[in-house]
């Protein structure tokens, strides 16, 4: 892993305190532990969305990890006290004409996507790929309730050359640079700031990730395709690109990916019933094979 600021690794789990904490969890917090040594993991809490995140949440998130026997540094960030930094950015990328305001609502989009001329709809990391209705409109018509997107094909114009980004996880491993054809097809006019949350999670986490000097951000493979949304934005932000460590999903008995909701493997659930921490990595190691 490539050095930190201060010649230190810096590794990061961030959670959204939405719900309990689950297998899934337990096993992106200790590769990222493991992936810090020696060097700093922190902990920040990802909880732009006010309306689903709970104080009681995130105090069970550090009672499950000093449980799980986790060590962090002792500085906490809380997206939700760096709205100012975010808007800083966010304007820096308004002020080179990448932005537009956006105020479509999802059935504009659905609708607008079901035009015979759309074709099939394409999902990307940010939801169904925007189709662009409100491309062009000046930043100065910008109402209190509108999004503000990314002008794709502008930021990418912006860019002599895309940076590329070192994948460290077994899934993807290797050396990867955005194709800039997906990047408009595949990934489209992303929102950076919410009508109702402010931030988009996309713009927070690069902008947190640099300001905190991570030098390789560990989740799971499910955010690996987000990653090159990341890198251009990284790149438009004149942010320094970390490493990437993508691991694999902890999946429920049916395949799919745990979701909070699935409380009977909520850490809390599993420890009531007389599982160890021990236990706990045994049945991750278990479930990825490790
Ligand atoms: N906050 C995200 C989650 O809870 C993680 C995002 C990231 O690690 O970049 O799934």
């Amino acid at each position: 892993m490539a050095a930190g600021r201060a010649g230190l690794r810096r590794t990061r789990f961030a959670p959204s305190p939405t719900g309990l904490l689950h297998l899934g969890h337990a096993h992106a917090a200790l590769v990222a532990q493991g992936r810090a040594d020696p060097g700093e993991f922190l902990i920040r809490i990802e909880d732009l969305d006010r309306a689903r995140c709970r104080p009681e949440h995130e105090a069970a998130i550090f009672r499950d990890l000093a449980w799980l026997g986790l060590d962090w540094a002792p500085q906490v960030w809380r997206q939700s006290e760096r709205a100012a930094v975010y808007r800083a950015a966010l304007v820096r990328l308004a002020a080179r004409g990448l932005t537009y305001p956006c105020r479509c609502t999802r059935g504009d989009i659905r609708a607008a996507l079901s035009a015979p001329q759309e074709g099939a709809p394409v999902a990307g990391p940010d939801g169904l790929v925007y189709p662009g209705t409100c491309r062009g409109r000046p930043m100065a018509e910008a109402a209190p309730g509108d999004a503000i997107r990314l002008d794709m094909r502008r930021a990418l114009a912006a860019l002599p050359r895309l940076p590329s980004f070192t994948e460290t996880g077994a899934l993807h491993a290797g050396c990867h640079r955005p194709d800039p054809d997906w990047l408009v097809a595949g990934c489209g006019d992303v929102i950076l700031w919410r009508r109702d949350m402010g931030a988009a999670y996309h713009l927070a986490v690069v902008v947190d990730d640099a300001a905190q000097g991570i030098t390789e951000v560990t989740r799971g493979a499910d955010l690996f395709e987000a990653t090159f949304l990341h890198v251009l934005l990284q790149a438009l932000l004149d942010l320094p690109v970390p490493a990437y460590h993508h691991h694999a999903l902890i999946r429920d008995d049916a395949g799919k990916r745990l979701a909070k909701r699935d409380d009977a493997r909520a850490l809390a659930t599993l420890r009531a019933e007389g599982a160890s921490p021990a236990d706990i990595r045994a049945m991750i190691a278990a479930q990825i094979g490790a």
